[in-house]
């Protein structure tokens, strides 16, 4: 069969499943399978694909059509300019997130240009918030916790997959995957499960049947995760660290109060590219260690 023709069928297979991009993602999925790039696939529409992969490229579209998320299928998402590996079992790295990387990145050139700086991220999933500010951050210290196999085992293929020595990664529950190792940082980074449990069910299928439920819920209220961070943080963090958190587009003020009831100072909400609520960050006004302190 041509790729036209088995592009076309691809379409047609998931054209009805809602939020999807049925084009662009048949024309990456071929692309993926035949190992070539989306160039080709748009300016190679005559040239023939051989059984085998016709035969595996219908069988993932139909996959798709069932709600499986694309991501999964190809195991890849871009995220900070970065293709990161993914498998069920890290949630899919959202462009949303990149509003908290980009703002650490400039927080770090502001005020720890070229010095070592130490970084902690709770709940790494995929590694798309550690993994970027180690990869664009040489003098960044990053370490990455998460309590579970899979994101440990998937953030270390992408750790070698970007060549990254200045990460390392811990599995633990929050703090205490790094308690044992007696240090301070300068920075604490989380994008922590936020959905109130009662509202995964209203997620959309790609999201509730297939993204981990341990990367979404946060408890009753969506706030649990954010609670134990503020609260333990401050023995972690150093006098005027920064913490910074993802939020729910709803969350913003409550978890402001949160930080600002715990004494942190300087409090903002950042908004994404939506004007939604996305990041909230503050400077830990009491802490341990002084900012300047690199040990
Ligand atoms: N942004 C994700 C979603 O809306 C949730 C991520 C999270 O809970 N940290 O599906």
């Amino acid at each position: 069969m041509e790729i036209n023709q088995l592009l076309k069928k691809g379409v047609d297979l998931i054209k009805d499943r809602e939020y999807s991009n049925p084009v662009l993602e048949a024309t990456l999925l071929l692309a993926e399978l035949l190992n070539v790039d989306k160039i080709y696939i748009y300016t190679h529409g005559r040239d023939k694909v051989i059984e085998p992969i016709v035969d595996k490229f219908l069988e993932l579209m139909k996959k798709r059509a069932s709600g499986y998320p694309f991501q999964y299928l190809i195991n890849k998402k871009e995220f900070m300019g970065l293709d990161f590996y993914i498998e069920e079992g890290v949630l899919i790295p959202r462009s949303d997130t990149e509003i908290l990387v980009e703002y650490v990145l400039e927080y770090i050139d502001n005020k720890y240009k070229d010095k070592p700086v130490n970084i902690l991220d709770l709940g790494i999933g995929s590694g798309a918030i550690a993994l970027s500010i180690a990869y664009y951050k040489r003098n960044a210290i990053v370490y990455g916790v998460d309590i579970y196999d899979t994101p440990l085992k998937v953030s270390r293929i992408n750790k070698e997959r970007f060549k990254l020595s200045n990460i390392n990664l811990f599995k633990g529950d929050l703090f205490q995957g790094i308690c044992g190792l007696n240090r301070k940082f300068h920075i604490i980074t989380s994008n922590p499960p936020y959905i109130p449990k009662k509202d995964i069910t209203t997620l959309q299928k790609e999201v509730k049947d297939h993204e981990p439920k341990e990367a979404l819920d946060g408890g009753e209220d969506g706030l649990k995760f954010y609670k134990r961070i503020i609260h333990e943080s401050k023995n972690y963090l150093m006098k005027n660290g920064l913490l910074i958190f993802e939020i729910g587009y709803d969350q913003g003020k409550q978890v402001a109060n949160m930080m600002m009831n715990e004494n942190f100072k300087n409090v903002q909400i950042l908004q994404d590219l939506q004007g939604l609520d996305r990041v909230v960050l503050g400077i830990n006004g009491k802490g341990v260690g002084i900012d300047n302190d690199f040990n």
